[in-house]
């Protein structure tokens, strides 16, 4: 019996569609090109160049200023106002805001962009009593097809560039900073699959430790489960965290949920897993979005604990934030607690997460309907920031 209620027709292809399935980064073509270089895309050697004439230690004061201080060429009150003019001409910004959203709590953030080619991502950014994460997209859509998630409904348009990516960093740093908070986090889990992006991803995040200053252990990669990509992040030397969006711990459902395990299976995912633990010694988490009938039975729980438990893996359930492009809803409450009693009493960590505008540390990128537009200053940290890493109720 199949227990998935997903849209049949849109599934049907895929098996087909993956044989033609490029995981590897995208050659530009028209389609799908790269956007043009914004600020954050050049390296210092190409600063300097752009500072040619100009004393060496302009260089390191304009590179401090972007990434260190995180403010516009325009307010780099250290250079003089013809240089500032001209930098802020030649070194555009990648991001243009389109809305901002404020959860109710005051303490998350949603921003929606336009890229220099009209394509648009989003950026959240949360904050909690004892951290702040920024919520980052990798790409313009995605092309892994889960038929779930909002972004894979969309398809594919192209790869962001490593600037934009830590330009959304920059950005959450300094909504931050009127708050008085520093971002402290950074999560891969807005749009878009980032080991399907691998280079500009890891290219962003060796700025964002190099020159932003933000740890690699406060760094965490939400991957669908891309193999090679989790093999070339064990080669790495910023042991970041290592997040992987399970959602089905037996090959039948999880080719159906997530079609690119058709072709990197469970099998191969866990040896992935424990090579890279092995390597870098972080933790891993499993993200499992729970879908009422779908997932959330005893048998997926015994499953889920099953797979977890050799990898010593730490399972976040988000109850499924439901779409219109999916049939499914997410479980109820009642059931989502005994699921994870069940996961724990086979001997896997299991944290709860809520699907909610303040709670979206797990599916960061589904915020749309639960967020007000409009420019409000993010509150101080509140009762309510502090419950949001607890149970749901
Ligand atoms: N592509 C990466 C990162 C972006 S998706 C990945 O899949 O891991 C970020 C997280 O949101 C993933 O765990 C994903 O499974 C989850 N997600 C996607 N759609 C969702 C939905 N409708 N409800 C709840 N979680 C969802
Ligand atoms: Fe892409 Fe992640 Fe959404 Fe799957 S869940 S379609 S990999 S963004």
């Amino acid at each position: 019996m199949s227990v998935l209620p997903c849209p049949r027709g849109a599934h049907r292809d895929w098996p087909l569609l993956l044989l033609f399935f490029k995981i590897v980064d995208h050659p530009p073509d028209p389609a799908h090109r790269t956007g043009d270089r914004s600020r954050f895309d050049f390296d210092r050697d190409e600063l300097a160049s752009l500072l040619e004439g100009e004393p060496r230690y302009r260089v390191d004061q304009v590179w401090d200023g972007l990434y260190r201080q995180a403010v516009d060429p325009a307010d780099m009150t250290n250079l003089p106002k013809d240089l500032r003019q001209h930098l802020d001409g030649i070194l555009r910004p990648a991001l243009g805001l389109l809305t901002e959203s404020v959860s109710d709590s005051g303490d998350t953030v949603k921003w929606l962009w336009s890229l220099s080619d009209g394509r648009q991502v989003e950026t959240v950014l949360m904050v909690y009593p004892d951290r702040v994460t920024a919520c980052v997209s990798s790409q313009a859509g995605c092309a892994m097809g889960c038929g779930f998630c909002a972004t894979g409904q969309g398809g594919f348009d192209r790869h962001l560039t490593a600037g934009e990516i830590v330009e959304q960093v920059v950005r959450a740093v300094r909504r931050g900073r009127q708050a008085g908070r520093r971002v402290s986090n950074v999560v891969f889990m807005g749009m878009g699959e980032p080991l399907a992006n691998y280079d500009r991803t890891w290219a962003a995040i060796r700025r964002l430790h190099d020159d932003v200053g933000i740890g690699a252990r406060h760094i965490t990669i939400s991957t669908v489960g891309v193999v090679p990509g989790i093999e070339r992040m064990a080669r790495e030397d910023l042991p970041v965290n290592l997040a992987v969006s399970l959602h089905a711990a037996n090959d039948k459902l999880r080719d159906e949920l997530v079609p690119i395990n058709r072709r990197y299976p469970l099998g191969a995912l866990s040896q992935a897993c424990a090579r890279y633990l092995e390597a870098k010694g972080r933790r891993l988490s499993f993200e499992w979005a729970l879908m009422d009938g779908v997932n959330d039975r005893t048998v997926d729980a015994a499953e889920l604990a099953a797979y977890a438990r050799p990898l010593r893996a730490h399972v976040n359930l988000i109850p499924l934030n439901p779409t219109p492009g999916y049939p499914a809803i997410g479980t109820p409450p009642h059931r989502v607690s005994t699921f994870a009693e069940l996961v724990r009493s086979l001997g896997t960590n299991v944290t709860i997460r809520r699907n909610r505008g303040t709670d979206i540390d797990a599916a960061c990128g589904q915020l749309r309907a639960s967020l007000r537009p409009g420019p409000v200053p993010i509150a101080a940290p509140t009762a309510a920031a502090e419950a949001i890493s607890g149970p749901a109720p």
